[in-house]
């Protein structure tokens, strides 16, 4: 069992109170990690550390902080196996996803490190004679970043790479079903050598999620807020950013859809769809949720599709043999696809393959003929249970696409790419890729959603905008002229 602690100016600590909380294997139950349970005053204790390290901070040259990002991700890798057992012991994700969150977050890292040299402004004609007038970014101050359990080494990651890479100081707060997890990550960042204060890290028992996070909120010296997790949280987090003024990057819930047109090359479309739909066992913001599939190719695309998911491995990840579905987060998880099964199939969906399940191990399960009546069309599964919709045509493709209240990934498949590309200009979501999985992300690119899915990105020079202060500043360089 694993003991995580708070870290705050460079020191690891338990909660003032001593509290602490505990995560446990989703399918043994055993208890794998015991996390520090911060209160109120640990945030804001946190947020006055990071507010202190800031000065100093955010004067370092850009090749410092690169210096220091490159550090951490070295140390990052250098902890690939023991992110592998975490995520396994308290999320059940598979050895794949575990290998993979490392490896994109590694990246995330070495990107942020190339970044501090991109933190840059410009001269702007000034119609005041012998005024330079330059729009200048500079670090904004503290940023709180919180992250979900799903994708951990990634999101957590990305909650704090480019923020220090623009000069800002940090307060990290995990996630209550992946303390350890998220713990290795601010190991990795103390192991490079960022000055104290520079990273913090807080984590809180679930029951104290609201009041922690408000207080950092309301903290004064926080100047910008990210936030990854769902769509209900993220609105109390937008409504307490807007309360104190605080802008904030939200990356909410998502319902991806994935259109197949008449023309698709069916193998590429089936590979897309069982790749986006199953990774992490459908527990992905960008996972595919609605697989859209023109009539005229449906029972061939749907026989292909099912004959693969029904071959996906299942088990513990924890076991010898390697799986793609290893262990749902939680039985509420289970429940709600569960449900969402028996709500489809007495609407008059089709079970193509997979099923109900009474433990975290669900499988890899379809139901074609969806309908907007049923629950599974409308709302997130966030599990391995994903829906095929019919349709007829482009502009009935279209509307089904768009016919959701979220907005973060999508994709369209066809071999004619002038009009596949038409069709992703036309779809409402942050992200579509043509002949591409709806799940892709890499860190150099504007990720980011639309309407339930949140607004603001990360990534690339769109992160550096997020994370910085737009100044205008001026030299007046000769006796400037006044009217009185
Ligand atoms: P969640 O929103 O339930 O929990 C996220 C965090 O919110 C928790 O760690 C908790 O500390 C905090 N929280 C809970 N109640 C709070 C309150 N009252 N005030 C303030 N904070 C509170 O999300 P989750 O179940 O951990 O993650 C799954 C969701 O995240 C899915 O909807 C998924 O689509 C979304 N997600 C989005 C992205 C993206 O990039 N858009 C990425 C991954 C996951």
């Amino acid at each position: 069992m694993f003991e995580v602690k708070l870290l705050i100016d460079g020191e690891m600590l338990p909660s003032s109170s001593g509290a602490t909380f505990e995560r446990r294997n989703p399918l043994s139950e055993q208890v794998v990690s015991r996390a520090a349970a911060a209160a109120v005053d640990d945030a804001r204790n946190a947020v006055d550390a990071a507010a202190r390290a800031f000065p100093a901070w955010s004067q370092t040259g850009p090749g410092e902080r690169r210096a220091l990002l490159l550090k951490a991700a070295t140390a990052l890798e250098a902890r690939a196996q023991q992110f592998i057992t975490a995520m396994a012991e308290e999320t059940g994700a598979s050895a794949s996803w575990g290998g993979f969150n490392v490896h994109l977050a590694t990246g995330i890292l070495q990107e942020a490190a190339a970044l501090t040299t991109q933190v840059s402004g410009e001269v702007i004609p000034s119609n005041t004679p012998g005024s330079l007038a330059l729009a200048v970014r500079q670090p904004a101050g503290v940023v709180v970043g919180m992250a979900p359990w799903n994708a951990p080494v990634i999101l957590g990651m990305r909650a704090i790479a480019v923020p220090l890479a623009c000069g800002n100081t940090v307060v990290f707060k995990g996630s209550e079903l992946c303390p350890h997890t998220h713990s290795l990550i601010v190991e990795a960042m103390n192991e490079a050598g960022f000055p104290a204060g520079v990273v913090n890290f807080v984590t809180n028992a679930p029951a104290d999620a609201g009041p922690v996070v408000e207080a950092m909120i309301a903290h004064p010296a926080v100047r910008r807020v990210n936030f990854t997790g769902s769509t209900r949280v993220g609105r109390i987090i937008a409504t307490s950013c807007a309360q104190h003024l605080k802008p904030a990057v939200l990356e909410l819930g998502g319902k991806a859809p994935l259109v197949v047109l008449d023309d698709a090359d069916l193998d590429v479309a089936v590979n897309g769809a069982i790749f986006g739909a199953f990774a992490n066992s459908g527990q992905i913001c960008m996972s595919t949720e609605r697989i859209i599939v023109d009539e005229k190719v449906a029972d061939e695309f749907v026989a292909r599709l099912a004959a693969r998911a029904r071959a996906l491995p299942l088990g513990d990840p924890r076991g010898k043999d390697p799986v793609v579905l290893g262990s749902v987060i939680d039985m509420s998880t289970v429940e709600r696809c569960n449900a969402m099964i028996d709500d489809a199939l007495a609407k008059g969906a089709k079970l193509l393959c997979g099923g109900t399940s009474n433990s975290t191990l669900v499988p890899a399960t379809l139901l074609d003929r969806v309908t907007p009546d049923m629950k599974i069309y409308r709302e997130e599964s966030f599990g391995p249970v994903k829906p095929v919709v019919r349709v007829n045509g482009v502009e009935d493709a279209i509307a089904c696409a768009n016919d959701n209240e979220y907005g973060l990934s999508a994709a369209v498949f066809g071999r004619d790419m002038a009009r596949a590309y038409e069709v992703a200009k036309r779809i409402e979501a942050g992200i579509c890729h043509v002949n591409g999985p709806t799940v892709h992300d890499e860190a150099q690119m504007p990720f980011g959603g639309m309407k339930a899915s949140g607004f603001g990105h990360f990534g690339g020079r769109a992160g550096v905008h997020e994370f910085t202060d737009l100044r205008w500043l001026t030299l007046q360089t000769t006796p400037r002229q006044y009217p009185f």
